[in-house]
């Protein structure tokens, strides 16, 4: 058993680093960590950082100035950047920011842990066995997150994952299926499967065959959760196979994330993200056909440098026509290295793109309004996050967040 230690863990960006920092937090608690809330009380902070767009890597970087004054505070604190910015920026953070005792490129879980077993002294001498009990809090419900792929190779041409994650990996199957079955047993009531495109799995393995469907049917029979969801799913591996036999699954929950990004397909091809309207639309329509309680969300990206105002409009027109429950709404932001960066000029002025971002989430709003009230009167499964003083938090099985307060009672 290690010495006693407390930590801070920051978590910027996506899905995939909460389920990082999870995985981390849960190894770091059976080697002595204690969680703590603020940075100045920890022994350990670990920052893991995002850089999808400007905006969230420069709160990663301004965080690290924030933390500039906690060294030379007496008790050997370390400081540690973690993930995505640090893979592309090493040098850049090391110069601006020499208080950060450790620049790890990477936040998978196993190899954070080997280099603080390596640096971090409470920890020194331990030999991780790669064994951990899942985090499981009671009175903390979140979703419950599995990674099953590290990486991406998809190369959509504005995105910078592939470069900041590296190449796809799969987690091999077995071990996903044991991460549940501890999750599972620890008492979580749902089940998230993690990867940047969910539907590739297996296309780095062996045989080079999406094993998504099989991944999926394993995990189903070999555990019992009542809710399980894949996130996130690039619409060109939708196919017929998975809505037949994934989709339709009552224990696979009605959320369907399937980012469309763009309703021109001139705009999808330079962003090379391989699906056109008319796939989205044929695939769209054959998921509802499985499952007419389908909750459909996406990601809308506007200002990609070819995109004209007509471009735009066909954007509009195709997110009123297809119907989404809600959407996650950008505008564009030129990320170093990428393939549109270095095949077109980012020459659409901000205030033009923040005029389309602004048009798009005003009317999505409404139509996701709409869409929305369908669900009025009806009964629904949740479940409760947090109950206070009877006011009660909890979310339906596509994640809505749903609230009863106590003085709404009649
Ligand atoms: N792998 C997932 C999502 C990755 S990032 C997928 O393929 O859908 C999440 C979202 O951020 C993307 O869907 C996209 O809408 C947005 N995004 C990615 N790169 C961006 C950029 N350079 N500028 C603005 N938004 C971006």
């Amino acid at each position: 058993m290690a010495n006693k230690f407390t930590y801070h863990y920051r978590i910027f960006g996506c899905q995939m680093n909460v389920a990082d920092a999870h995985d981390l937090s849960a190894r770091l608690d059976q080697y002595g960590g204690q969680p703590v809330d603020t940075p100045a009380e920890a022994d350990l902070v670990l920052v893991n950082t995002c850089m999808v767009r400007a905006k969230a890597e420069d709160k990663a970087l301004s965080y690290f100035g924030e933390l500039k004054h906690l060294k030379g505070t007496g008790g050997g604190k370390m400081l540690v950047a973690l993930g995505c910015v640090v893979r592309r920026s090493r040098e850049r953070i090391l110069k601006a920011h020499p208080h950060l005792d450790l620049l790890l490129d990477y936040s998978d879980p196993d190899g954070v842990l080997e280099s603080l077993c390596e640096h971090f002294a409470p920890l020194k001498g331990i030999v991780p066995t790669g064994e951990f009990t899942p985090l499981y809090d009671a009175g903390d419900c979140r979703q419950h997150f599995v990674t099953a792929i590290r990486g991406c190779h998809h190369g959509c041409s504005y995105c910078v994952v592939p470069l900041a994650r590296g190449p796809q990996r799969d987690v091999p199957l077995e071990r996903i299926v044991g991460e549940a079955k501890a999750l599972e047993q620890a008492g979580a009531p749902d089940l998230t499967v993690l990867g940047q495109n969910i539907l590739s799995y297996g296309t780095t393995s062996g045989d080079r065959e999406p094993r998504f469907v099989e991944m999926m049917e394993t995990l189903l029979k070999e555990t019992k959760f009542p809710w399980v969801t894949f996130l996130t799913s690039l619409p060109t591996d939708l196919t017929d196979e998975i809505c037949e036999k994934v989709i339709s699954n009552p224990r696979v929950t009605p959320l369907l994330h399937l980012p469309l990004q763009a309703g021109s397909d001139r705009v999808l091809a330079s962003m090379k993200r391989g699906h056109t309207m008319e796939h989205y639309r044929r695939i769209i329509s054959k998921a509802r056909e499985q499952r007419p309680d389908l909750y459909l969300t996406t990601d809308l990206l506007v200002g990609f440098p070819t995109e004209t105002e007509e471009d735009f409009q066909e954007t509009l027109k195709a997110a009123e026509e297809i119907g989404f429950d809600d959407a996650f709404m950008f505008a564009y932001s030129e990320r170093p290295g990428t393939l549109a960066a270095r095949k077109f000029a980012d020459k659409l002025p901000r205030t033009e793109k923040l005029r389309r971002l602004n048009e798009l989430i005003r009317l999505q709003r409404e139509w996701g309004a709409k869409r929305n009230a369908r669900y009025v009167g009806q009964e629904l499964d949740v479940i409760i996050e947090r109950c206070e003083n009877g006011d009660i938090t909890a979310r339906t099985a596509f994640n809505k967040p749903v609230l009863q307060n106590q003085r709404m009672q009649p």
